[in-house]
């Protein structure tokens, strides 16, 4: 299985290198001494994440030479802008023309427009725009990371999650740190993930010490790109997970509207989980950051506000998937939005963010919506997750009921996967962002 096209490094600039990939140039962020140009690599997430010997790296360009173009052809004639001149003149097309121009900023006003968009083809036409924006700027490449949830133990009691404290019927579970390194291993060696998010509850279990010694545990063994997302650590914590290898955090804020997230967390502060995300930035991690999409009491607004927030927070990834209720929650007798909402709002972060964020397909929006990878990865989004968990533990973290692939083997998951991104054209590499972009 491969996952990845190693690049040339073509110039090298201290931690600055630029790679070539088929013709096509790429920044990354280097933290191997002896680099050299003419050296190929393995990078994800824009951070160089190993060197490939010469030999293998030919290998694995001569398997992707020709499919590399063919992907990349399928997706240039999937992601055209058709402009329709019979309604040419309407506000939509106007603002849509602009958009796939990239003319002027589009006006939050004109994004508020999108998000209330609700005739059926109004809404494709605004996907296939955000579609057309994915293609032109950021080319064809759909990274896949895989997720391990080590633990569903939480001691904090959000209102609509699965796992919170306040859920008496689950089966309680912790891997312990060896387990999580094997899982993760394994997922590293035997099938190609270059990215992992190792996930849990906030489980005061694991100290530390402890989550270091399954990063650590991790990088002395094998090359990948480590997510930590076991919400708020403090930010010494977060230092400390750094200096143990880990490079990026996922965590969403949730929503941007600070008094609903009050409602949904008690006692605690949508400040704190911004400092967070701010402080960890600074730190050098990569972000994965965005919220919940159709909560009760949220508007159309708040959601802008949510898009908004993301990119001031320079997410390297968009994270906005659907609320699902759970019936061991409070909020067991609300309802999930309607899979539009979802689509809408990837489109809409595509055209705010149009150069350089990476939007994942998530596994709540696959659980709402049978065809969500097709539909969500043509509406501007270019990432999906694989749970990589253990899959006797799977089915107990639940965050949400019936999550989507529960019985599926990982085999099997990897293949459906690669199906679709061979049928919509996309290549499954992560080869960043272009040298050019902004
Ligand atoms: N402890 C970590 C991980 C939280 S669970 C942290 O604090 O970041 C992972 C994510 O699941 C949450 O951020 C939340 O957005 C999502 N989630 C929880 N319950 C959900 C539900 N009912 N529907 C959809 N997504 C949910």
């Amino acid at each position: 299985m491969c996952y990845s096209i190693p690049g040339r490094v073509v110039s090298i600039d201290g931690r600055t290198i630029i790679i070539d990939y088929f013709g096509e140039q790429r920044r990354a962020v280097n933290e191997i001494s002896n680099l050299k140009v003419g050296d190929y690599i393995y990078a994800q997430g824009g951070y160089v994440i190993d060197a490939v010997p010469d030999a293998e790296a030919q290998e694995v360009l001569a398997l992707w030479k020709e499919l590399f173009f063919e992907l990349q052809e399928r997706d240039q004639h999937l992601s055209g802008f058709k402009r329709m001149d019979k309604r040419a003149g309407d506000r939509l097309s106007l603002i849509l023309e602009r958009i796939v121009a990239d003319e002027e900023e589009v006006a939050e006003e004109e994004l508020l427009y999108l998000l209330n968009l609700e005739g059926k083809e109004d809404i494709a036409r605004l996907m296939q725009a955000a579609n057309y924006l994915r293609h032109k700027h950021l080319g064809n490449s759909c990274c896949i990371h895989g997720i391990i949830e080590f633990s569903n133990y939480c001691r904090q009691s959000c209102g609509y999650c699965g796992i919170s404290a306040r859920n008496k019927g689950l089966k309680p579970y912790r891997m312990t740190p060896e387990e999580v390194v094997k899982a993760a291993c394994e997922a590293i060696d035997k099938y190609g993930f270059k990215a992992l998010v190792l996930q849990s509850g906030e489980d005061s279990a694991y100290s530390i010490d402890n989550l270091c010694q399954i990063v650590s545990g991790i990088r002395e063994r094998e090359p990948a790109l480590i997510f930590v997302s076991c919400g708020e650590v403090g930010l010494p914590g977060l230092q400390r997970l750094y200096e143990a290898g880990a490079r990026g955090l996922l965590m969403r804020f949730e929503t941007s509207n600070s008094r609903l997230y009050e409602q949904l967390h008690p006692g605690r502060r949508l400040d704190s989980r911004l400092e967070h995300l701010r402080a960890a930035f600074d730190m050098g991690y990569l972000l994965i950051t965005g919220g919940l999409i159709g909560l009760p009491g949220q508007t159309r607004e708040d959601i802008l506000g949510d898009i908004s927030l993301t990119k001031s927070l320079q997410a390297e990834m968009y994270s906005f998937g659907p609320f699902i209720p759970h019936p061991g929650t409070p909020l067991a007798n609300s309802h999930s939005p309607a899979a539009a909402e979802v689509l809408k709002a990837l489109a809409v972060a595509r055209i705010v963010d149009a150069r350089n964020a990476k939007i994942v397909v998530t596994t709540s929006f696959e659980t709402l919506e049978k065809d969500a990878r097709r539909q969500g990865l043509s509406a501007g989004a270019n990432s999906v997750m694989i749970s990589l968990t253990p899959d006797a533990l799977r089915r107990e973290y639940p965050l949400y009921p019936d999550r989507a692939h529960l019985n599926e083997s990982l085999e099997n998951q990897i293949s459906d996967l690669l199906e679709i991104l061979s049928d919509l054209g996309r290549a499954p590499t992560d080869i960043g962002v272009s040298h050019t972009a902004s």
